[in-house]
């Protein structure tokens, strides 16, 4: 069906910061953005850290609240710009204090506690790198990940450390330190120690040592379609994208009250939960529960939320409980709603309005870009359905790709790969140690996103699906390969081969066929068995939640897995090409 676009929102307050999309796309440059930074005093480069705090420590705003914590047990907490300044020195210092390097690697598998967001803050004031694990991953995606990554400090809480790191911990040679959170942090762990302790004895005056712009400050794990996830390499420079497009995409202003629901273990959660906000002056909400929409809806309404960043599976879950329920409460605090991570059905920006009384303004990036590249702004009419424009400064465009040459598609409405053009400040610089799988992303001075879309004739681009195979569930990336691997390690398992399976809440769910090896048959014993070992070897937010026995997987010739004929036979969809199948003539 055709979807009537949505005129941009008349009520809301003061002129939105993108005033006129065009003027600005026009007229925009990266200095210039750049220029709305401070760098550190006395020309010694630009860190994350100091701009999202230092800077407005030392102002006028040093007592606004940076971040909110509302904890499970309903206790809120509030830090102010001038604590967490203090707070991260003392991190920075503990973390000296351990004798670590210039780029060494601090990790954290932790849910949305404060200490979480010191760490990160910490480690980039340190001259460290940052990088967030998920804390619903099981053992074996943080061992890969913990040991691509190098990670020399590892912060978590004494029970995710028994749970999920002590059986991974022999392969992980190069961890040094785990600091322990919580009120049981001085649980007995061999080697570790208190995160209180150690904070509580470093100063809280810090000088942050000069840091380079393309000096290396968060690794963000992802995954392709085969092979181990890949760790991008993101440096402080990014900070100047982070900052504009808060402005630009969110319609951030200093004195907002913003609340990101993604989880810092994915690069959302550390873009616009932390940075962005943070530089923009904004006040972070954080909420350590899970998704429950009475508490959501009730979280906008007691903390007055006006800019709220979501996701689409978040929203699908609310709409299932219809318009009634968020008007019971008073959302007039709102002032502008998006989200990110997979496609927004057009329903879902209309619910918005229903609702909401504002419409959803889908945007769209990926860890790689490390902010957003193509949003629906404040000031523009929105296209329901539409990921929107690119951001002011991001030249995108629809390709057709043949081995290695690029033809840009400039007809209209034509489906093709969605590619940007290289050198934005935030732009991944690197998979660690994988050079190769790097230059494989960019050709021709152009960034290879891996997705399908399209342009209209308006310059709004449209979300057609994924070039490869990597699944996107609940708007979590999640590969194959990862999932493949860790049931090849049942014994009974002689093949696997994994998809997403379209969901209508979750976007995509993971399903797994598997091959069984002779002497093992395919029953419900069996099928539990083989699910309970992939939950708890990759953790619930990575584990398939269906798997399907089969007598063999279809292969190509030369012996790889055919998930997407897996895909199509699931789906009843045409099988496609099959050419290359073992079997075939
Ligand atoms: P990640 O690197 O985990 O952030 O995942 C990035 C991928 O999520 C993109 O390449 C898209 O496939 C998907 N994605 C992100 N935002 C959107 C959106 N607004 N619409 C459709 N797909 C999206």
């Amino acid at each position: 069906m055709d979807w009537k676009p949505i005129k941009k929102h008349p009520g809301s307050e003061g002129e939105p910061r993108l005033a006129a999309y065009g003027d600005l796309a026009r007229d925009f440059s990266w200095n210039a953005a750049r220029a709305e930074l401070d760098g550190l005093p006395g020309g010694r480069g630009i860190n994350i850290a100091h701009e999202a705090i230092d800077r407005h420590a030392a102002g006028p705003h040093a007592d606004r609240t940076a971040i909110r914590w509302l904890s499970k047990n309903g206790l809120t907490r509030d830090f102010s710009y001038a604590e967490l300044a203090g707070l991260t020195a003392r991190f920075a210092n503990a973390l000296t204090g351990l004798g670590l390097d210039r780029g060494d690697r601090v990790f954290t598998l932790l849910g949305r506690v404060p200490e979480l967001y010191v760490t990160a803050l910490g480690s980039l004031k340190g001259g460290y790198v940052f990088s967030p694990l998920f804390s619903a991953f099981g053992p074996e995606p943080i061992q890969a990940r913990m040991s691509i990554g190098g990670a020399k400090v590892l912060v978590t809480t004494p029970q995710l450390y028994r749970r999920k790191v002590a059986p991974v911990r022999s392969a992980l040679p190069e961890l040094e330190h785990v600091l322990l959170v919580g009120e049981d942090e001085r649980e007995d762990i061999e080697g570790a120690a208190g995160f209180e302790d150690l904070t509580g004895a470093a100063s809280d005056r810090f000088e942050i040592p000069p840091t380079d712009p393309e000096d290396m400050a968060l690794l963000h794990f992802t995954s392709g379609t085969t092979g181990r996830p890949k760790g991008a390499i993101h440096v402080h420079q990014a900070v100047v994208a982070h900052h504009i497009t808060g402005q630009y995409a969110l319609d951030l202003r200093a004195g907002d009250i913003f609340w990101c629901t993604a989880d810092p273990g994915w690069v959302t959660g550390t873009s616009y939960g932390i940075i962005s906000p943070l530089t923009n002056g904004a006040t972070v909400i954080v909420d350590e529960e899970e998704f429950d929409a009475e508490r959501w809806y009730g979280v906008l309404q007691a903390q007055r939320v006006t800019v709220w960043y979501t996701a689409p599976t978040a929203v699908r879950m609310l709409m299932k409980l219809g318009v009634e329920a968020p008007r019971r409460f008073d959302l007039s605090a709102l002032r502008f709603v998006s989200s990110v991570g997979e496609p927004l059905n057009p329903e879902g920006v209309v619910w918005g309005v229903e609702a909401l009384g504002l419409p959803i303004h889908d945007n769209w990036w990926q860890t790689e870009t490390g902010g957003i590249m193509i949003a629906n702004y404040a000031s523009m009419d929105i296209r329901p359905g539409s990921m929107g424009r690119p951001m002011p400064g991001i030249e995108a465009a629809i390709i057709e790709r043949t081995d290695d040459t690029v033809k840009v598609i400039d007809e209209p409405d034509t489906d093709g790969e969605l590619v940007l053009k290289a050198g934005w400040p935030s732009m991944f610089r690197g998979y660690l140690d994988e050079e190769e799988r790097y230059r494989k992303c960019f050709a021709d001075g152009w960034y290879l996103t891996g997705d399908l879309a399209r342009r209209d004739k308006d310059g709004y681009f449209w979300f057609v699906g994924r070039a490869d195979d990597v699944i996107k569930s609940a708007g979590h990336l999640i590969g194959p390969f990862e999932v493949e691997s860790a049931l090849m390690e049942h014994e009974a398992v002689a093949e696997a081969g994994v998809i997403g399976k379209p969901d209508p809440v979750i976007g995509e769910s993971v399903k797994a066929f598997v091959a069984l090896k002779p002497g093992f048959t395919p029953d419900d014993a069996l099928r539990r068995s083989l699910l309970g070992h992939a939950r708890k070897r990759l953790g619930a937010a990575v584990a398939p939640r269906e798997i399907e026995f089969l007598p063999g997987l279809p292969k190509t010739r030369s012996g790889k897995i055919m998930r997407r004929l897996l895909k199509a036979r699931e789906l009843g969809l045409p099988e496609g090409d099959t050419s290359t199948l073992e079997n075939s003539q």
